[in-house]
């Protein structure tokens, strides 16, 4: 996507307010100067979500989300930062001129751009025809009651119909000056020498939509079941339908998978609809291929947990087997429900109410090692080879996922249950990894997939000391102070040609990259360094003057940082801040003392640092008689102290050449 111009983003930013977008899904009320409401991250039922208008910001208590209006559009609808801008500019009506874009680039745009409107056309058509035609109505719309479902669920999904007459799209698309070569590409219209037809004549339409909203192609399911013909046509693979990245009913589902954090996997649209007719709304389908690599993580972008629902009969269950190693594999955690022999979702959710369909899929979610223990063992149960190979076929199951933290709970779960040695499970797992990793770099040589590769995992620090934490506050509270006052004026002394000091106003950013830099020092953290560098290149251009300046970044670690401490201090590090006695209501009046004292706490925490460090080699060094090396470090060590001495002096004083 073109970028968006820096003054264009400026103009969206300060067009547009938070409190209007966030109401446009969440339900607000006052609540003093805020405003609050039940949070559309999670299914709470008191209202743990407030937005600031005098501060532009959100905060979710519940799941300690917060930001901006534009944090708040990546989170709730998943856009990256410039979608989420163009979403707002659209919604001010702010136009957003399109730059640096290459001729190829453009006409690629724009084919794109035209194959989603005639598919948009498409749809409004088959619509059209389904409520109005005779013909849609007495077949097609009647086809749709007879399946059970309801005049709302059919709007709400833009279910239509083709006419059987195998031209009435494509005259009414060129008609409408429609480029016949699109309407081929996105397989609507077939041609045979010069004669044009429509691709789904007389069959009933299911649009299926972009995460956003817009049609990128469509299923056309025959009527009646005429053998000779496929049951389900579907849409091309076409420059904007690509069947191994689209979920079918995600759009209608993202908020509630999001909200109940898990999402059902079903195999087709009749299913999707169905359930969510019957008031399962986090369900989405893969429909038309079986479950891809691209859509789980799709489904990865909303939830970490996905529930499949298949068919229990043998096709259903090899598939279901099938996407269990796929999900685990991709680091997600997975559960089954399969439906009695011969019925799936939709059929089922047909014979019973909406409240025995929620009980039966509460009472058979299964974890997978239970449902492939349960599959497997049923073929006999008693027989050890069979328990021997469902040991290692679950096994082979665990080694996929990438996590080894996850991966030990599980090896745990399988000593505990099948009553096996840790030690042995242990060893299986390790061995299916090393095939995994083995394959893996077979198939991949030069950039083996990094999810079944064998990552270092850093070793659980268990044993964090105090005072590595302690580091973590120094660097969070200059931090702090930088996000906070960073564009306060206080006055320091400046070195004068003639070597004297004398009063000059510099700001609060300035003086503290000024200090670190002097020392070529930088954070550990590695979102306090992106903080710091971010203000360390924008000085120049003086924009860090801007109060909202942090909170106007692409960066959403930055945001949310500067969120939590432009939000009420006493969330963020309330202990911490009473254990350094900080007044947080004081501290303006004393600025430059609070400054300098936080830079002061953060070099001479570094200094600490080394010194112990020094020690260590020194002990080594005076255990191993090196004498050299014992006189060298003394002298480092006596260097640093006097650093640490001269420190306290230094500060705040702006040294020429220094
Ligand atoms: P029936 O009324 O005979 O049960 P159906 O429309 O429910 O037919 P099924 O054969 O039961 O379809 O298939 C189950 C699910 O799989 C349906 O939701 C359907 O949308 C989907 N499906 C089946 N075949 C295809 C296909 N070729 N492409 C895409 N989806 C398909
Ligand atoms: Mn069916």
């Amino acid at each position: 996507m073109a970028r968006i111009p820096a003054h264009i983003v400026d103009t969206i930013l300060s067009t547009a307010r938070i409190e209007e977008v966030i109401g446009e899904f969440v339900n607000l009320k006052r609540a003093g100067s805020n405003l609050k409401g039940l949070s559309p991250f999670t299914d709470e039922k008191t209202p743990s979500f407030m937005v600031s208008p005098a501060k532009q910001i959100f905060k979710c208590f519940s799941t300690g989300k917060g930001g901006t209006v534009v944090s708040f559009l990546m989170e709730k609808e998943h856009f990256s930062y410039p979608e989420a801008l163009r979403w707002l500019a659209n919604k001010y009506q702010i136009a957003v001129p399109e730059e640096e874009q290459t001729p190829e680039e453009k006409e690629e745009q724009s084919e794109k751009e035209s194959l989603r409107i005639i598919n948009e056309f498409a749809k409004s058509h088959f619509k059209q025809n389904l409520h109005e035609h005779q013909e849609g109505k007495t077949i097609g719309l009647s086809y749709f009651q007879e399946r059970g479902y309801r005049l709302e669920t059919i709007e709400k999904f833009e279910l239509g119909y083709c006419l059987n007459s195998g031209k009435d799209l494509t005259e009414h698309a060129l008609e409408k000056g429609y480029k016949l070569e699109y309407l081929e590409k996105v397989g609507l219209v077939k041609s045979k020498d010069d004669r044009h037809f429509d691709f789904f004549r007389g069959r009933v339409m299911f649009p299926i939509h972009s995460v956003t909203g817009r049609v990128l192609g469509f299923g056309g399911r025959i009527l009646g079941n005429d053998k000779k013909t496929a049951k389900y046509f579907n849409s091309p693979e076409s420059p904007i339908y690509n069947k191994s990245e689209i979920l079918y009913g995600l759009y209608f589902a993202k908020g509630d998978i999001i909200k109940y954090d898990n999402c059902y996997l079903v195999e087709g649209y009749t299913d999707v609809i169905s359930l969510y007719q019957a008031g399962i709304s986090n369900v989405v389908s893969s429909s038309g291929t079986s479950l891809t690599r691209e859509q789980i993580k799709l489904m990865r972008r909303y939830t970490q947990n996905i529930t499949i629902l298949y068919d229990g009969d043998a096709a259903g269950i090899k598939a279901s087997f099938r996407g269990i190693d796929l999900i685990l594999e991709e680091g997600l955690n997975v559960h089954v429900v399969l439906f009695p022999d011969g019925d799936d979702p939709d059929s089922y959710s047909k014979k019973v109410s909406t409240s025995e369909l929620e009980d039966y899929i509460r009472e058979n979610t299964k974890d997978f090692i239970t449902f492939k223990a349960e599959m497997l063992l049923s073929e006999g149960t008693e027989d050890p080879s069979v328990r021997v190979k469902l040991i290692h076929d679950i096994v082979s199951s665990i080694s996929l996922i990438p996590d080894q933290i996850s991966r030990s709970v599980y090896a745990k779960e399988i000593s505990e249950r099948f009553e096996i040695d840790m030690n042995v499970v242990s060893q299986e797992l390790a061995s299916n990894r090393k095939k995994h990793l083995l394959e893996s770099q077979r198939q991949t040589p030069a950039n083996p997939d990094p999810v079944v590769q064998i990552r270092k995992e850093p070793i659980a620090q268990s044993t964090t000391s105090d005072k590595k934490k302690k580091e973590v506050y120094e660097e969070f509270d200059l931090i702090r102070i930088m996000i906070k006052y960073g564009a306060y004026a206080i006055e320091v002394d400046k070195q004068t040609e003639e070597g004297n000091f004398e009063p000059v106003e510099t700001s609060v950013c300035e003086l503290i990259v000024y200090e670190l830099d002097r020392d070529e020092l930088t954070f550990k953290n590695e979102l306090y360094n992106r903080v710091y560098e971010l203000v360390r290149n924008s000085l120049k251009e003086s924009v860090v003057n801007k109060p909202s300046f942090f909170l106007r970044q692409e960066d959403p670690g930055i945001v949310r940082l500067a969120t939590d401490i432009e939000s009420d201090p006493y969330e963020i590090s309330h202990n911490w801040l009473k254990q350094h006695n900080i007044d947080t209501k004081t501290e303006l009046e004393n600025l430059k003392v609070g400054v300098i004292n936080a830079i002061y706490a953060f070099k001479t925490r570094r200094i600490a640092d080394q010194i112990e460090i020094l020690r260590e080699q020194l002990l080594e060094a005076e255990k191993n008689k090196d004498n050299e090396q014992v006189e060298d470090l003394l002298a480092q060590q006596i260097l640093l102290e006097n650093v640490k001495m001269a420190l306290a002096n230094q500060l705040g004083r702006i040294i020429l050449h220094g």
